[in-house]
């Protein structure tokens, strides 16, 4: 067993590093203040070949391997849990679903376009009956009428639906068969009958917008149904798995983040003539930081380890985002405790990391159904998710890329 991080790794890390250090950190701003989508930047990221990680280079991917994905979104994370969003919309849930269960003409068609970034992915499977239960509370239908599916209903949530060209979207084709009733369909957003309305949730922070979405007799040729009729919900949950490997590194993003800027608050902050980092009820936060995000990190690092193996890893997945979810929570609640009244001004990025590390305790299965997944895979018994499917396309082992090089 080696616990180091290959030297390939380890490059990887320091041109994400830089890469934000140069073209994010300083546009940044710019994009908050003015509440605007920030596509340059992910441009910028796709053409680096952060989103295409995953992907084989004849679909235009960068070969990297999940566990350099962890390492990117952990990153890309920590110097804005907003773009960390964006991160699994580009590079996993929608087009990795669409590599993993569409056909040649369809992964042409879209991926390549997507991890480019010069179209903006989303993932619609939530409506506003809950999120937990997603096949008992999918209202919207899809019926094949000639050639084409026309879909009606309505999403909730949806993470920049309203910036999206294309989309994966779950909807029932049989609404008497349960789970085995849901079809998934590759939708395109410039169509009529498509509308997203972004929610002003001031939560969220500027860049991120989450979507209701509207579907109203909304026509898509009836070769855009991905995977077969019927197999919707084993794709969702598939995809969620996928999902859950970068939900859980965008974690150990905000809580190194967190670390981060509270080591320098420590030696910066003086009261009653001592830096708070010498008052031991703080180092005892620090130490308690520390060591519980490198758990998560290395749960995390697991899974992608497993995954670049060849291995479903569903299990090692759960298990990392749920540890991670309550990790971050956990540090950013420290590191609020640690900046006092400071921890809440917009000088300090501390409210950011708090924010988005309550949110993504709902991404990719909340921490209760995380725990039901693991006891009930710990008791033997049936899990809705255990769809033990590899990926279909296997990168190649010389993992160190143009892109990487070129970046
Ligand atoms: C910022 C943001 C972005 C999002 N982006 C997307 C997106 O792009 N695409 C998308 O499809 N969805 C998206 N979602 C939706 C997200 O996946 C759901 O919020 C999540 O699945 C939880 O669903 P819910 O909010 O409806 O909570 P509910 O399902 O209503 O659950 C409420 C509470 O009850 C608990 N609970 C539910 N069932 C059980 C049970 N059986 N046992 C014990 N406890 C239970 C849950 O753990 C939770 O604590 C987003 C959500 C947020 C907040």
């Amino acid at each position: 067993m080696n616990f180091d991080l290959s030297m390939e790794n380890i490059q990887i890390r320091g041109m994400v590093r830089d890469f934000i250090a140069k073209e994010i950190q300083p546009n940044l701003k710019y994009y908050e203040e003015n509440r605007l989508f920030p596509k340059p930047i992910f441009q910028k990221m796709g053409k680096a070949g952060f989103f295409g990680a995953c992907f084989p280079e004849r679909f235009g991917g960068s070969e990297l391997g999940f566990l350099n994905l962890t390492i990117i979104a952990e990153e890309i994370s920590k110097a804005h849990p907003s773009l960390g969003y964006a991160f699994n919309m580009q590079a996993m849930t929608c087009p990795f679903t669409i590599l993993n269960w569409g056909t040649e003409e369809q992964i042409l068609k879209y991926v390549p376009d997507l991890i480019k970034a010069d179209k903006i992915g989303m993932f619609a499977l939530t409506e506003s009956g809950g999120g937990s239960d997603p096949a008992g509370s999918m209202k919207t239908t899809a019926r094949l009428d000639g050639d084409e599916y026309v879909l009606n209903g309505s999403k909730a949530w949806i993470t920049f639906a309203n910036e999206a060209d294309v989309g994966v979207l779950f909807a029932k084709t049989d609404v008497n068969a349960g789970h085995n009733g849901i079809s998934a369909f590759i939708i395109e957003t410039d169509r009529s009958g498509f509308t997203a309305n972004p929610l002003e949730i001031s939560a969220l922070g500027y860049m991120t917008r989450s979507c209701d979405v509207f579907l109203e007799d909304y026509r898509i040729p009836k070769e855009n149904l991905l995977g077969k009729e019927g197999e919707g919900f084993k794709i969702a949950m598939n995809a969620l798995d996928y999902g859950r490997l970068t939900v859980s590194s965008r974690l150990v993003g905000i809580a190194q983040g967190c670390i981060d800027e509270s080591l320098k608050y420590c030696h910066e902050r003086v009261v009653s003539g001592k830096p708070i980092g010498e008052y031991q009820m703080i180092q005892h936060l620090i130490a308690d930081m520390v060591v519980e995000t490198d758990g998560a990190r290395l749960l995390s690092y697991r899974s992608g380890y497993l995954k670049d193996k060849g291995e479903a890893a569903t299990r090692q997945s759960s298990y990392a985002k749920y540890f991670a979810s309550e990790v971050a929570a956990k540090v950013t609640r420290s590191a609020l405790e640690i900046f006092g009244g400071n921890g809440i001004s917009d000088d300090y990025p501390i409210m950011k990391y708090v924010n988005y590390a309550n949110m993504l305790h709902f991404g990719e299965g909340s921490a209760n159904i995380q725990r039901i997944l693991i006891a009930n895979d710990a008791l033997g018994l049936k899990n809705a998710n255990r769809h033990h499917i590899s990926r279909r396309f296997s990168l190649s082992s010389d993992l160190t890329k143009e892109a990487v090089k070129e970046s």
